[in-house]
């Protein structure tokens, strides 16, 4: 089973837009699965989490960005799947450009399926069987082992809704209802913020009076 980039492609004019067109990859690597979140600041600024899962990245936009703390649920509206090779990418959409505006890698990390405390990180196959099915039934527990995100959270689809879901950090060693997320605002690729996007990307004068 793959994922299908179609409304990818259809959205972007890769004229224009500097993110990368990129494939569905065939499914090769033994290696854990990836996640990544972007900071994106588009017309309103939110957050894109998105999950290695065969051969693409499936996309959720929460406008909040996650919380650390379990009281707090984040909506999570599920978009289109994305390249594998947009886990890498930062830069600037140009104005008029699908989703135009600044992107930096937010977090990024490994991530596994852990209903029941039990893990696949070893388990490339199996992890993405659970995902999947979890994604179907619209309930997954997931525990993040990234540079800003760890521990367990779930994603959690809205009775009644296709695209609505909600994250949660569950209550565990991870959990820290005090630390503010979205102020630890630095790429965790490159160290830089949505604001030193801003400043690369202004017109060549503007750069030559600095
Ligand atoms: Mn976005």
């Amino acid at each position: 089973m793959n994922g299908t980039l179609r409304e990818y492609f259809r959205k972007r004019n890769f004229d224009r837009t500097p993110e990368p067109a990129g494939r569905v990859q065939p499914q090769s690597s033994k290696e854990a699965l990836r996640f990544v979140i972007q900071k994106h600041a588009a017309r309103r600024l939110h957050y894109d989490l998105r999950l290695e899962l065969d051969g693409v990245l499936k996309c959720w936009a929460i406008p909040r960005g996650p919380s650390s703390d379990p009281n707090e649920r984040r909506l999570a509206v599920a978009i289109e799947d994305h390249p594998l090779e947009y886990a890498s990418f930062e830069g600037a959409i140009p104005e008029g450009e699908y989703g135009a505006g600044e992107v930096i890698v937010w977090d990024a990390g490994v991530y596994s399926p852990d209903q029941d405390s039990t893990f696949f990180f070893g388990d490339r196959v199996g992890a993405e069987e659970r995902v999947r099915r979890g994604l179907a039934q619209g309930s997954l527990s997931i525990f993040f082992w990234g540079y800003k995100l760890a521990g367990s959270w779930s994603l959690t689809r809205r009775r009644g809704s296709e695209t609505e879901w909600f994250l949660v950090k569950r209550d565990d060693l991870f959990g820290e209802p005090s630390r503010e997320l979205q102020t630890e605002d630095r790429s965790v690729l490159s160290g830089r913020t949505i604001e030193d996007l801003r400043e690369e990307s202004a017109p060549m004068q503007a750069r030559r009076r600095a």
